[in-house]
Formats: C-alpha cells, structure tokens, sequence
C-alpha cells in the first residue's frame, strides 16, 4: 500500500516512473497523489516486457525513498554519496569547484540522522573531500576505493604506492607539456589526466594515458569517466570500497543506496545491486562510452539531489521530534 507523504521529497523519480508508464502521478512538487501512484504500479506491473522487473524495481524506488523520510527508520539505510557531478556541479577545472553553501552542515545533519550510515564515494583524495567540507570529515573512499576512512575513523590503502607511478607521471607530463589545455591531476596513488577544457583532445589524452600505462605494473588499468582518463591500481574501486563499509559497524545489515553520476560509479551500482539495495544516477546517462543503459532511477542535476537531501533531512529532524514527544 502506497501512502501520500507530508511532502513531496520525491519528484524526480515519479518523474521518471511517470515516463516509463505513460502516467502521470504528481505535477512539479505537488504533492504525490497516492491514487495516481497505484495506477502507477498497476502499468508497471500490467507492462510484461522484458525488463518488467527492473521497471516494478524503479517503481520500488519511489517508495524506498518515500520511506527514508517518512515510514522507516533512518538506521535501515546505508547511503553512500558520490561528489563530483552528484553533490557538487563540474567545473572546468577539479580545484574550483564550488560548495553550495549549507552542503557540508547539511551532510553532517545526515549523518547524525542515520545514525553514523553514510559515506562519501570518491575519485577525490580524502584530503580534499575534508578541504572541500571543512571542518567535517566524513566516513569516505578515496580515489575510487584505492583509500579509505571507515566510521571509526581508520585509514585504509591499497594498490600501488604513489612512486610506483613515477614512469607514468613522467609521459603524462609530457604530454601535458604538448597540449597545454590537458590538465594533469596526481592524486598520489592515481593519476587523471582531464581534457574538459578542450574535448577534442580526448583522443590525444586516450593515446597518452595507453603510453603511460605500458610504464607500469599489470596490475595497473585505465578508469573513463567524464571528460577525463585515469590511472590506477585496479586493486580496488567504488564497489570493493562499498563492500567494505558493509561489513563494518554501523553499516552492516543495512540497505545500502548508491547514489552517483559517471562511469566509476557502476561498480558502486553493481555493489548495492548485488546487496539487494539502489542505484540512484544524477544527471544524464553514464553509458555514453560505456556498457548499454540501464533504467534507474534518476535526479536530475546535483542541485535536485541538494533539494532532495534537504527534504531528507527536515523528514529525519521531524523523526527525532515525534520520538522525543512520544511518551
Ligand atoms: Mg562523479
């Protein structure tokens, strides 16, 4: 049974139900008309096409989300944030991103609210995740799982050591050297090298990347993503690092949801996937180079995420309240 929640924290996804169905549930952030939403369901189950069940899993979304403000308790839910294109806008370049304002007292609000289940989910070092959302430092993976902070605050590492990357750092110089807009980013234990600035060298970035990879260990891989080609160990990534916080207090047992933007972010998908939990996409697609698309649930920008996490969060202080007033 579908309940009409005090608010509408959920727009993009009845959104995205409503263009898989052909029906219309709610309007803007009206609020959600739970009548709409059985017929919602009914399409979703009445559709008997292939990949039925992944659209009656979407559907599913509408009323996890729903639940992680209203019906359930915030212990029940291991979310797991993506930041680059899923908390924060892209800018042209990694250093100048912007913070909106509010969005780390916001994420420690959350935090607290589900009770230590949540993390950041990287290709940033954690150094500057806890710049970018000083003076917090939240449970993080770094560089795409190859570094992390559990809840206890213990640092974990693997892969290669940055100076195993030194031949590497010297090609991707160079290269940098011959097309000035390339921008290299040495993380220590990776290496991205960004063509935002100007997307036709992609190829270029591509060839160099191939060269500096040839440099290092087998164990070493190439990781897409978005306007950019990176190296590291493929020791580890988002969903290894994922998996990790599951076997640990406070998130073991949980469901886990993963919420993310680009390539690097699949293997977080697969993860909660496997684990019986949710993949949440921002923005467009990831598939564009990739493996073909998959209907998930989706926000459009990470400014509706912002939105979203905000509603969360006045949803988990009004939780707090009634607990404290119940006798
Ligand atoms: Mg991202």
């Amino acid at each position: 049974m579908i309940t009409a929640p005090a608010r509408s924290t959920t727009w993009p996804i009845y959104a995205y139900c409503e263009a898989v169905t052909g029906l219309t549930a709610s309007h803007g952030r009206s609020p959600f008309d739970p009548q709409r939403g059985r017929g919602i369901r009914t399409r979703l189950h009445s559709l008997r096409l292939p990949g039925a069940a992944a659209l009656d899993a979407a559907f599913e979304v509408t009323v996890l989300i729903e639940n992680l403000t209203d019906t359930t308790p915030a212990s029940v839910w291991a979310l797991f944030l993506d930041v680059d294109g899923t908390l924060l806008d892209f800018a042209a370049q990694p250093h100048r991103v912007v913070v909106a304002p509010g969005l780390p007292a916001l994420l420690a609000r959350l935090l607290r609210g589900f009770d230590g289940g949540l993390a950041l989910v990287s290709g940033r070092p954690i150094s500057a995740l806890d710049r970018l959302f000083a003076p917090y430092r939240f449970p993080a993976a770094g560089i795409h799982g190859l570094e992390r902070r559990d809840a206890a605050g213990r640092w974990h590492f693997t892969g290669l050591a940055p100076g195993a990357l030194q031949p590497a750092r010297h090609v991707l110089s160079a290269a940098v050297q011959n097309h000035p807009e390339l921008l290299l980013e040495d993380k220590g234990r990776s290496l991205a090298l960004h063509y935002r600035q100007a997307p036709a060298l992609a190829g270029a970035a591509l060839e160099a990347a191939r060269a500096a990879l040839a440099a290092l260990p087998p164990e070493a891989h190439l990781q897409p993503g978005r306007f950019v080609v990176e190296i590291k160990s493929g020791a580890a990534d988002k969903g290894t690092a994922i998996a990790q916080f599951m076997d640990e207090a406070p998130f073991s047992g949980r469901v886990p949801v993963m919420i993310g933007d680009d390539l690097t972010d699949e293997d977080g998908f697969a993860c909660v996937e496997a684990r019986g939990g949710h993949a949440i996409e921002v923005g467009s697609a990831t598939s564009a180079s990739g493996p073909a698309p998959r209907r998930r649930a989706r926000l459009a920008s990470p400014s509706a995420l912002r939105a979203w996490l905000q509603d969360i969060a006045a949803g988990l202080a009004d939780e707090a309240a009634a607990r404290e007033v119940r006798p």
